[in-house]
């Protein structure tokens, strides 16, 4: 096969959900020929209890595209309760920072992929990317092959660009392809279910602890509420021949019994069970190569940061790509900089979510942990709201 010019572009992002969206996004705004591609069609959801931490909003804000979150119904969150046991404590958003959101996926990352379309990026859904191409001689990913989803062996093209980005999540493809060496693996993991429920009403997020279970409340679209439970992995597995219903009861019963009760008579989505899998952190580079999303982080999800650490780690590397396609760093000189400065924001909020997901606690074990979550959060937010990157308002 002979590559057209239509075969090469600056960059190819694989996975176009929050990470990779918002990369192409990002970089399509400075002016980059940018091919966003995934294997799945449009809109879909996924697993997610898609709760946004102040970084993710302070992102979406800088990047233009709240109000229009809001536009869509995404309701705000505007109170924090904490339920340590039978002890409860409340934080008043409207008195610090603003709200917080939390949009469903088939909202959010459509959002985005639309945006990054506006912004130039050429979109491709429906598109599976098999392998990663490398130059023979010096090794340097050079590109990829994808074939239609749907599609026959003999549909494979190859398709160049001078970086490929894969944001196609934890089991990540490219990172397998390029032999991106894991920096950092947990050993614990929590399995979590959760379910939309209806006529649920609540002030904001609700985050319930008890020894060995974590349960919480996300107001979300539709005048929804996320209703989640979590326990250690090793618990679920022993408990889901149960049926996947039978355990959310179960669980939510033991964490949260009032939320139990009152769901009882609720109408209620169908449950969505994820057993949980250890952190898995990779170096995010290499010759032609980064990582971005789940695809270079990947954290439990109880701790709800793995959509902001997409929105945070996509504008790191969007920078850093931007600056080496205007010869205005040497690559290896900014993709350095964006692991750095990616680890001294994420990995403390690895280290504390490693440690909340082992369940490995009691209530006054569980308080540090919080505590240093909490300060790495608000560092993260931080240094977001003073980034000044051009390609924020360029849209
Ligand atoms: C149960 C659960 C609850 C969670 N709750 C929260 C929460 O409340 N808040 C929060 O911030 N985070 C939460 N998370 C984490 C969050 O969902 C992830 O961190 C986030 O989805 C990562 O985004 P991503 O874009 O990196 O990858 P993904 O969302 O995994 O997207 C990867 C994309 O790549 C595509 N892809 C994969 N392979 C290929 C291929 N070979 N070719 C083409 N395309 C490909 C996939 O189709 C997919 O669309 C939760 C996770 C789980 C499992």
């Amino acid at each position: 096969m002979s590559p057209t010019d239509q075969d090469h572009h600056d960059i190819i992002v694989v996975g176009a959900r929050v990470a990779g969206a918002a990369t192409a996004l990002l970089l399509a705004r400075q002016g980059l020929d940018v091919l966003l591609l995934d294997r799945e069609p449009p809109g879909l959801d996924t697993l997610s209890t898609h709760a946004l931490m102040r970084g993710a909003v302070v992102q979406l804000a800088r990047w233009g595209l709240l109000e229009e979150l809001i536009a869509l119904g995404t309701p705000p969150v505007e109170h924090v309760v904490f339920r340590y046991g039978d002890d409860r404590t409340s934080v008043d958003l409207r008195d610090r920072a603003g709200p917080l959101y939390a949009p469903r996926r088939e909202v959010l990352d459509p959002l985005l992929v639309e945006a990054a379309r506006a912004a130039g990026a050429t979109v491709h859904h429906a598109t599976t990317v098999e392998r990663v191409l490398r130059d023979p001689i010096s090794g340097r990913v050079t590109g990829v092959v994808t074939r239609p989803t749907s599609g026959a062996r003999g549909w494979d093209r190859e398709l160049y660009a001078r970086h490929v980005i894969g944001a196609d999540g934890r089991t990540s493809k490219i990172a397998r392809g390029v032999d991106a060496v894991v920096q950092h693996r947990g050993t614990a993991s929590g399995a979590c279910i959760y379910r939309h429920v209806a006529e649920l009403p609540t002030s904001g997020y609700e985050w319930i602890y008890r020894p060995g279970l974590g349960a919480g409340m996300i107001p979300t679209n539709g005048g929804r509420t996320c209703v989640w439970v979590g326990a250690p992995t090793a618990r679920f597995l022993r408990e889901r021949h149960l049926g996947i219903d039978e355990v959310f009861d179960r669980l939510l019963a033991e964490a949260a019994p009032e939320v139990a009760e009152r769901l009882r008579w609720l109408p209620r989505g169908r449950p969505w069970g994820y057993p949980g899998h250890p952190s898995v952190v990779r170096e995010p580079w290499g010759p032609g190569w980064a990582l971005v999303g789940d695809a270079g982080a990947y954290r439990d999800p109880i701790t709800a940061h793995g959509i902001t650490d997409a929105l945070r780690d996509a504008e790191l590397l969007a920078d850093a790509i931007t600056a080496i396609h205007r010869d205005e760093a040497p690559e290896a000189v900014a993709l350095r900089a964006f692991h750095n400065t990616r680890d001294r924001l994420g990995m403390p909020i690895v280290s504390a979510t490693d440690r909340i997901a082992s369940y490995d606690w009691d209530l006054s074990t569980l308080h540090p942990n919080l505590l240093e979550l909490s300060e790495a959060m608000q560092v993260e937010a931080r240094f977001l709201r003073q980034l000044a990157s051009s390609a924020v308002n360029a849209a």
